[in-house]
């Protein structure tokens, strides 16, 4: 089998530059990868023959000896006699394709940012509002969120190009996303870099589109995504989730998930900051003889003891039940606020015992030195 001329293979002239070597190079690798063509032999030789023409063009000295003598010039070397094996080629695209998966790098994907000046597209930042109860603020919770966003397009995998032969490196600024003018001033030359036209700065001129994303490389879809809440957010506090957002066109970065916190309300508890609230009413024997009662917490059931006496309005604190602050280990506390109930209505019988027991001495209120006053209890409340 005689070999074809490295140059021919490569679709370059004579004198071309290693830059453009290296670009055409690129594309035929793509063309023919084998991830991208299973089992197809005529692409694997052509990818093997491509890899082959690359390895003695972009060396100097080699591509002298072909210059040369042909192919005899390098039979030497190994390559001209028995052809690269795969692992050789695969070695070889760090440095055509500064590593990871080829057709990625290509596309300006893996990593994001700006490749070889290419213009990378960012998707736009998405936003979700996330509900939580006051138990799940308390502890932190991880939610689990089904996100209707922007995806990339699984029939082209996010090229936008309708197949493997649908797209090329652009031809007008040769994969560099941008194009050099010379204009002629009354200062003189003057050299000035533009986006390039024709690929919009991507670097790439897809030649016919993928037909389920129209060639914009996203789709619609859904991710269901875990997103870690701290302990003791607020209503209104914004999360951010780098990467998390719409995908960007084309192989470019996506945006951010943006969570805004909603406070689904408590049944009995009300927070305030990061304490929490919990109104109690007692009827007024209880607060007279004293009596032990169950009250909610953030965690679960607690018991609290009311001493005999207890006069309404009291405030109880049950320190640490309360929230904590973010990213802090200072927690709120629970307040109780003790209210005494007073029947709205009583029957005849209630009436008489009550009458008998108006006029008793220990039934005159006295409020002494003891008792806070509502402003002390106030004051207390907010310390
Ligand atoms: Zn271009
Ligand atoms: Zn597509």
């Amino acid at each position: 089998m005689s070999k074809r001329d490295y140059y021919d293979v490569l679709g370059v002239t004579r004198t071309a530059e290693v830059t453009e070597i290296k670009t055409s190079y690129r594309k035929l690798a793509i063309k023919y990868h084998p991830d991208k063509n299973p089992g197809d032999k005529e692409a694997e030789d052509k990818f093997k023959e491509a890899a082959e023409a690359y390895e003695v063009l972009s060396n100097p000295e080699k591509r002298r000896r072909y210059d040369q003598f042909g192919h005899a010039g390098n039979s030497a070397s190994g390559y001209g006699g028995g052809g690269m094996n795969m692992d050789d080629i695969f070695s070889q695209f760090g440095d055509i394709f500064g590593g990871g998966n080829p057709f990625e790098s290509f596309f300006g994907g893996g990593g994001g940012g700006t490749r070889g000046g290419r213009r990378v597209q960012r998707g736009t930042n998405l936003r979700i509002k996330v509900k939580l109860t006051l138990e799940e603020i308390a502890k932190g919770v991880e939610k689990k969120v089904k996100v209707n966003k922007q995806v990339k397009c699984n029939t082209c995998d996010g090229t936008g190009a309708k197949d493997k032969n649908s797209y090329h490196t652009c031809n007008t600024c040769g994969g560099s996303g941008s194009v050099r003018r010379v204009t002629n001033t009354i200062l003189g030359q003057m050299q000035t870099t533009s986006t390039c036209p024709t690929c919009n700065g991507e670097g790439v001129e897809i030649t016919a589109k993928c037909t389920s994303c129209k060639g914009e490389g996203l789709v619609r879809g859904e991710e269901t995504i875990s997103i870690n809440i701290p302990a003791g957010v607020s209503e209104g506090m914004q999360l951010s989730m780098s990467g998390k957002g719409n995908a960007a066109p084309r192989g470019g970065i996506p945006g951010d998930l943006i969570i805004l916190v909603e406070e689904v309300p408590h049944e009995t508890l009300k927070r305030d900051g990061i304490n929490v609230i919990y109104d109690l009413y007692i009827n007024f024997a209880d607060a007279a003889l004293g009596t032990s009662v169950e009250i909610p917490t953030i965690d679960g059931k607690a018991k609290i003891k009311i001493e005999p006496g207890t006069q309404g309005g009291k405030i109880l604190r049950l320190k640490g039940k309360g929230l904590p602050e973010v990213n802090s280990y200072h927690k709120g506390d629970q307040l109780v606020y003790v209210n005494v109930w007073t029947p709205k209505t009583v029957s005849k019988e209630e009436k008489e015992l009550l009458e008998k027991l108006k006029n008793s001495a220990n039934f005159k209120p006295q409020p002494g030195k003891s008792e806070k006053s509502f402003f002390e209890r106030i004051k207390e409340y907010f310390e």
